[in-house]
């Protein structure tokens, strides 16, 4: 079945939005099937958006990913990535719909509270960066 990699990014957690994510795939129809809070280290942030590391952006980003605990996820379900992707809204919260995620509930696009896999290679690296496979269920 297919899987995707979700992250609840240091903002939504400082926020005390990781319920309300967590009920809005929950609620779809998803399964989670793994679930930790940790702190990456810079390296690691830096290893998981190593797409975007010719981006003007990438140190901030890094340095805010490793600025406080992450939830990281994995969500299950038949078009997960697409529909989580969908679920999240646009990478600009300005421009995600109301009714997404970041839509309803974000500003700022360096501020945006979550991640999700944007397709199924990085699904599958991000998976096996962030997770073992004996922690998943
Ligand atoms: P994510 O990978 O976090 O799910 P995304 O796939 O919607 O987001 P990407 O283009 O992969 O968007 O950008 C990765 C992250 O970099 C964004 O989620 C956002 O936090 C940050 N970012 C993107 N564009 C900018 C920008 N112009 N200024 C600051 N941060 C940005
Ligand atoms: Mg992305």
């Amino acid at each position: 079945m297919e899987r995707t990699f979700i992250a609840i990014k240091p903002d939504g957690v400082q926020r005390g939005l990781i319920s309300e994510i967590i009920t809005r795939f929950e609620r779809k129809g998803f399964k989670l099937v793994g679930l930790k809070i940790m702190v990456p280290s810079k390296g690691f942030a830096q290893q998981h958006y190593h797409g975007a590391k010719e981006r003007p952006f990438f140190n901030g980003l890094c340095d805010f990913i490793s600025s406080g605990p992450v939830v990281a996820m994995v969500w299950e379900g038949e078009g997960v990535i697409r529909y989580g992707r969908k679920l999240i809204g646009a990478t600009d919260p300005k421009k995600s719909e109301p009714g997404t995620i970041r839509g309803d509930l974000a500003v700022v696009v360096a501020r945006n509270i979550i991640h999700g896999s944007d397709g199924p290679e990085t699904a599958k690296d991000e998976i096996s960066l962030w997770f073992k496979p004996e922690e998943l269920v």
